[in-house]
């Protein structure tokens, strides 16, 4: 199996996975590690690998590559290209956008948007693992800001957080480090709950700042407490939102750094992102590229992924992001 903490540049990955054959080759060590040749359609071990290259399950007879279920699968990109894709989005810490990686990889942006989204897809959140300890929750606008906007485009009533031009966004994140945050539809406390309730553990502490969209966790049994942003007790040193406000600088310097527009259908997709970069942001780059090898090879479903290219781009896009309490 390769080492990939030893890959420490592009100029590593490129010189090591030269040919198809060879990724092939890393893939099916990864996918197999003890050499089992397993069927993914009915799991049949001891499959035989045939003179083509491909593996055929005695017990099935299914034919199937190593790429199956994987993001490769189906790919017209070479291989070589998937793994340097993989190492320049692994290493950019901020991520990077489909111009970038068309510019980079001598493929369309077309191709490039579609591996970002197939990637995106893989970090995809889930509440397996609940937030412990001291948990901080908050919630960010993104969207116009009406005031910029022409004069017959804008939108009366939308300061603050009127959701009629805006999209909302929910943060949880561990005193300690790691967070979650979705794209929710609106900010009730009744809807914000629901999120609690699935992604904090219950003997968490929860801190939030006043707004009524936090009125009632106590009553529903959770250890909440408010932090007086106006009575400047941020300086408290118990009592802040300083772990999720970390998230949402980083949220935003992705946005507007890297990618400037982000469609209100896929702003999942870039939040999870964002989460995964910050839940890794203290891992080693060959790490992080290692980790993302591994979760490549996790046999996902990707069939939303197969979306209208065109489509995407006659949606709203965002150009302003307005951060609740930010100065
Ligand atoms: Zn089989």
């Amino acid at each position: 199996m390769v080492d990939f903490s030893n890959f420490n540049s592009l100029v590593d990955v490129a010189l090591y996975f030269d040919t198809v054959e060879k990724c092939k080759e890393t893939i099916a060590q990864a996918r197999w590690k003890d050499g089992n040749i397993v069927c993914p359609y009915c799991g049949q071990p001891h499959c035989h690998r045939r003179r083509d290259g491909r593996y055929v399950c005695k017990n099935c007879n299914h034919n199937f590559s190593e790429m199956v279920g994987t993001i490769f699968e189906n790919t017209k990109v070479s291989l070589v290209k998937w793994f340097m894709a993989m190492y320049l989005i692994s290493s950019h810490k901020k991520g990077i956008s489909s111009h970038q990686l068309h510019r980079d990889l001598h493929i369309t942006q077309k191709t490039a948007w579609y591996m970002l989204q197939k990637i995106r897809s893989l970090y995809s959140q889930d509440d397996s693992i609940a937030l412990e300890g001291e948990v901080e929750c908050d919630e960010m606008y993104l969207g116009g800001r009406s005031k910029n906007k022409h004069k017959n485009k804008r939108v009366k009533h939308t300061q603050g957080k009127s959701l009629l031009t805006k999209e909302a966004i929910f943060g949880m994140a561990e005193r300690t480090g790691r967070t979650a945050a979705f794209h929710v539809k609106d900010t009730k406390a009744e809807t914000l709950r629901t999120y609690i309730s699935q992604f904090v553990a219950d003997n968490a502490c929860i801190f939030t700042d006043e707004s009524k969209c936090y009125y009632g966790l106590k009553e529903h049994g959770f250890n909440h407490q408010f932090v007086n942003h106006s009575a400047g007790e941020f300086a408290n040193k118990e009592v802040t939102t300083n772990s999720i406000e970390g998230f949402w600088a980083h949220f935003k310097r992705m946005v507007f750094g890297t990618y400037h527009f982000v469609s209100s259908k896929y702003l999942q997709r870039y939040i999870d992102e964002a989460v995964y970069r910050w839940n890794t942001r203290k891992f080693e780059e060959q790490d992080r590229f290692t980790y993302m090898f591994e979760m490549a090879l996790s046999v996902f479903d990707y069939h939303q992924v197969k979306m209208d290219f065109d489509n995407s781009e006659k949606i709203s896009i965002f150009a302003v992001a307005e951060l609740k309490g930010a100065p």
